[in-house]
């Protein structure tokens, strides 16, 4: 099953709700259009929420490109990646046994080096299949199904993270929300996406019959949208997404693509690396004010 095989409806911007926008591209026979009010750039029409469930629960999903490439690293590739990562997340804890949620999980791989330090972890996958290797490998609680309905308790994390998992989303503003109520008050948001700023190559370009990225942020957009989730953004960078290459040359091009983004950051002051990493707080709304 591609996306090309998916049921599609027209949607409105998930940012501003405009329903104006300008075609960018056409991507795998769907377009991407920027929003002519915001700038936020989706893909529009994009494939139901039926539809999107359904190829998800593919369990030919664990075996196409996008996914069966994690598998070519090492483990010990993997485990550089998640501990940067985990290590970039430990600066907002202040002591104690933090309470993690890690939405659209994956394998399980950050989730299990969080584990190891002591903190007290819980999943939420999109995959059932990849779920189930969460359990089998590692033991660890994962939750499947649609993030707005599952019963986890409002206000019981501490921190929530989503790596590479918003531009795939339907709904990204309701995922976010959901987020927010689930974290304890003063709880703390982290996020990592594809950056369409990204000095060599526009992430809409990438076909999304394999990538399913039916956003494409901005630092601007990104931050945005967290706000007017009920969030104050904390930091927003270029995030990392590892040197897990099998060819050591891979490797070598990355950094040195990596150390030409930091030159021409430091000169225009904006993110033109591959990602954007965000962390944000929850914020507490007074009465009256707007959520
Ligand atoms: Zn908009």
């Amino acid at each position: 099953m591609t996306v090309l095989d998916l049921d599609t409806q027209r949607v409105p911007c998930a940012l501003c709700g405009g329903g104006e926008s300008a075609p960018v591209c056409v991507n795998d026979a769907l377009e991407v259009a920027r929003c002519a009010v915001c700038g936020l750039v989706f893909v529009n029409p994009q494939p139901t929420e039926a539809a999107l469930r359904k190829y998800h629960a593919a369990q030919s999903l664990l075996q196409q490109d996008g996914w069966s490439s994690y598998f070519q690293h090492t483990p010990a590739q993997i485990r550089e990646l998640w501990e940067e990562r985990f290590g970039d997340l430990r600066r907002w804890i202040n002591g104690g046994v933090p309470r993690l949620l890690d939405v659209g999980c994956g394998y399980g791989d950050f989730l299990h080096v969080a584990r190891e330090s002591g903190w007290r972890v819980e999943g939420f996958e999109f995959s059932p299949a990849a779920a189930e290797v969460c359990r089998s490998r590692y033991g660890l609680r994962v939750a499947v199904g649609d993030l707005l309905e599952l019963e986890f308790a409002e206000g019981s994390f501490e921190l929530i993270t989503m790596w590479h998992v918003l531009e795939h989303l339907r709904h990204p503003l309701a995922v976010l929300r959901r987020c927010r109520a689930l974290l304890e008050p003063g709880g703390v948001l982290a996020l990592e996406v594809p950056n369409l700023n990204f000095l060599v190559r526009k992430s809409y370009r990438y076909p999304l019959s394999r990538t399913l990225h039916l956003y494409h942020f901005t630092p601007t957009t990104l931050a945005a949208l967290v706000r007017a989730a009920g969030f104050e953004v904390l930091e927003c960078r270029p995030g990392n997404t590892g040197f897990q290459y099998p060819r050591r040359w891979k490797v070598y091009a990355k950094k040195c693509l990596y150390a030409v983004s930091r030159a021409v950051e430091k000169l225009s002051r904006g993110n033109v690396s591959d990602s954007i990493r965000l962390y944000a707080r929850r914020r507490e709304i007074s009465i009256g004010a707007r959520p």
